[in-house]
């Protein structure tokens, strides 16, 4: 599932293709659940647009057009936000990259499950939102139109500070990996990056928040954003579907400590890694190191 990093990644490499093009029309798919805004009214009022900037709050993408109104993208489970020009055979099926020379495999053509097509007036490569399993999110608002998930969002994960996190997890029962993960807390924090930092800090996951102290905190926040900022250099995390948009692989995970790794021998002191499930999210941590 892209978290965090992969939507900055995303954000940083789509930007330069999106930002300032006019949009000449839209191409997607046939209504269906991934559309928010029913798929017409998106045709219609992208049509003749330009992007002005593209933000990220928190896993969304914002898409700021030039009337004013916003492009809402989540990419779900399985979205990838790519330019026409992506050559990875990942975003094939099986059967059509064993059917294709490695000349044609360079050049992906939409299929079935590229949802948004937008094609720009200067001619120039589309950009692509591709999505297997339906589970991303396309919303179109108009200029001053609210959006309630987007404006209760919290502090971005990218920017939090120990005093932050402090002051949240004050008089808390809730565990700080639950607390981590509540996105009106921490906007963008995901479930791999919350093990990792947990484990980097020494902190078990299930610890009540409200246990933590100020100096814990300042650590916590200072990994979390380390952790994000490592990951987003190494362009992501490459668990399942996520490809980056131009279409190279992400590294990131090859740097994990916990996440994943249940009944490995910690890196650090070589106790079996554990798995619990907590707030009904799987979670990983070292009972040796962490406490
Ligand atoms: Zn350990």
């Amino acid at each position: 599932m892209p978290e965090l990093p992969e939507v900055e990644v995303t954000r940083r490499r789509i930007e330069p293709l999106l930002v300032g093009r006019r949009i000449r029309e839209v191409h997607t798919t046939r209504p269906s659940y991934l559309f928010i805004t029913p798929p017409a009214k998106l045709r219609r009022s992208l049509s003749g647009r330009t992007v002005d900037w593209l933000a990220r709050r928190g896993k969304y993408l914002v898409a700021q057009l030039d009337d004013g109104s916003r492009l809402i993208v989540h990419l779900g489970m399985t979205g990838q936000l790519f330019s026409e020009a992506a050559v990875s055979p990942r975003l094939m099926s099986s059967t059509a990259r064993s059917s294709l020379t490695p000349e044609a495999q360079r050049r992906f053509r939409p299929d079935l499950h590229t949802h948004l097509r937008i094609c720009f007036e200067d001619g120039g490569p589309q950009v692509l939102l591709r999505d297997v399993r339906k589970f991303g999110k396309l919303i179109w608002l108009g200029a001053g139109e609210p959006h309630p998930r987007l404006d209760r969002l919290g502090i971005d994960a990218l920017e939090i500070s120990g005093a932050q996190l402090f002051a949240a997890g004050r008089k808390r029962k809730v565990a700080i990996k639950n607390l981590l993960l509540d996105q009106s807390v921490l906007a963008g924090m995901g479930n791999i990056y919350a093990d990792e930092a947990l484990f980097l800090t020494g902190v078990r996951p299930t610890r009540a928040a409200g246990r933590l102290t100020r100096i814990e905190c300042e650590r916590l926040a200072q990994t979390i954003r380390k952790v994000l900022e490592r990951s987003i250099e190494t362009g992501g995390s490459s668990i399942r579907d996520y490809v980056t948009p131009d279409g190279s692989d992400g590294a990131y995970q090859f740097e994990r400590w916990v996440y994943a790794r249940t009944g490995e021998p910690c890196g650090r002191c070589g106790h079996a890694i554990r798995r619990i499930v907590l707030g009904q999210r799987s979670t990983h941590y070292c009972p040796s190191c962490q406490k």
